[in-house]
């Protein structure tokens, strides 16, 4: 469906305000047909960077194309590209069908061609049967779907959305993530999509764009991204992990050891040197409650202080010997019923992961 499947590239993209830098030197290219996704914290850039994608913000410096053509700055209109905001932006008075074919009316397509244009997209994003109804008297998921359509009707070679899910309730927004997808994914249209939902990022993107100060910290498919974050700040932001300073004592290709004050631990990879400070981060899903007979790679003791029923799994809480709280998680199959307070925890040396010493 879009005129054509294109790259967007971004060379040191900056937008400031004054000293302040919104966008900080971005350098990155989104790859032909790809569902990607800016995820940060409010006020990390992520809408600046869109918004000068879409081409309502000029940048202060840097270069954007669109496959190999410099856009940087080119007008929003001349540029082949659709945007869906937060608020759908309806207009009221006219129907469904209406409001899909604005976009063609505005280019001057003939009336044959733009019915059958609408026609296709509103099959496509499923409102076929809404067509003759008003804004007012749809859901606010099949008004999504309507603001999709008509952002997807004039073919745009780039899509591009801004917390497209947020005003929905939280059962819907879930639907509403896999109907996105689909349809990114059936028209092949390369999609830039803002969310500070990590959750929404990380069950939808193709590649996440982790933002913070305006600046690119990771970028890599939601299981790298998760599974092996670059710092703290990434580790933390998306999902819960366990931190632990700790020093490297032994480096070996594949397996470094470390100390820290609750005693020694192994981890699975390697990068850095002996006497380094470092932070160890585990994911709350990776650690066990060990039965007495059970090993691990890693195992600490301490005392569990609470179960937390969470509907699908379950999250205990455990203080160590240093006083620090630990998390874990279990699904409620598994789960653990904890019937006193002294406990084993354990994890394996895969599922340690090294981060550079917190700031
Ligand atoms: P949110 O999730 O809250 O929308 P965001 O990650 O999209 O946040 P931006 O809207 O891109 O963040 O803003 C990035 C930074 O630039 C913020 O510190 C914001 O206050 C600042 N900023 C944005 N627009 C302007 C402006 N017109 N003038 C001055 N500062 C601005």
């Amino acid at each position: 469906m879009p005129a054509n499947m294109i790259s967007i590239t971004a060379d040191k993209l900056t937008k400031s305000y004054g000293a302040m830098h919104a966008v900080d030197h971005v350098d990155t290219r989104i790859e032909p047909g790809e569902l990607f996704f800016l995820l940060g914290p409010s006020g990390c850039g992520k809408t600046t960077l869109l918004r000068m994608i879409a081409g309502l913000l000029e940048p202060t410096s840097g270069k954007l194309l669109y496959a190999d053509k410099d856009v940087t700055h080119t007008p929003s209109g001349q540029r082949n590209c659709a945007m869906v905001f937060q608020n759908y932006a309806l207009w009221p008075h006219m129907t469904i069908r209406q409001n899909v074919g604005f976009g063609l009316d505005a280019k001057k397509v003939p009336s044959p061609e733009k019915k059958q244009r609408v026609d296709k997209v509103m099959a496509t994003v499923q409102i076929d049967h809404l067509a003759e109804r008003k804004p007012g008297q749809l859901s606010g998921g099949q008004q999504q779907r309507v603001a999709l359509a008509r952002a997807l009707v004039v073919n745009p070679d780039v899509l591009l959305l801004d917390e497209p899910l947020s005003n929905l309730d939280a059962k819907l927004r879930v639907e509403m993530r896999s109907e996105i997808r689909r349809i990114c994914k059936t028209t092949n249209t390369t999609s830039v999509y803002v969310t500070h939902d990590q959750e929404e990022a990380l069950s939808m993107a193709d590649r996440i764009a982790v933002m913070d100060h305006g600046k690119i910290i990771q970028c890599g498919p939601p299981e790298e991204v998760y599974d092996r974050p670059v710092n703290h700040f990434v580790a933390d932001f998306l999902g819960s992990a366990n931190f632990l300073p700790a020093v490297v004592t032994d480096s070996n290709p594949d397996l470094t050891t470390l100390e820290t004050d609750l005693g020694p631990l192994r981890a699975s990879m390697n990068g850095h040197n002996k006497a380094d400070k470092v932070t160890c981060m585990v994911r709350p899903e990776r650690i066990r409650l060990l039965d007495p007979t059970e090993q691990a790679a890693n195992m600490i003791d301490g005392k569990h202080t609470e179960t937390v029923f969470r509907g699908g799994d379950v999250r205990h809480s455990i203080v160590l010997s240093n006083g620090q709280c630990l998390h874990v998680t279990e699904t409620r199959k598994s789960a653990h019923r904890v019937t006193q307070p002294d406990v084993r925890i354990g994890f394996e040396a895969d599922d340690l992961i090294v981060l550079p010493k917190d700031d």
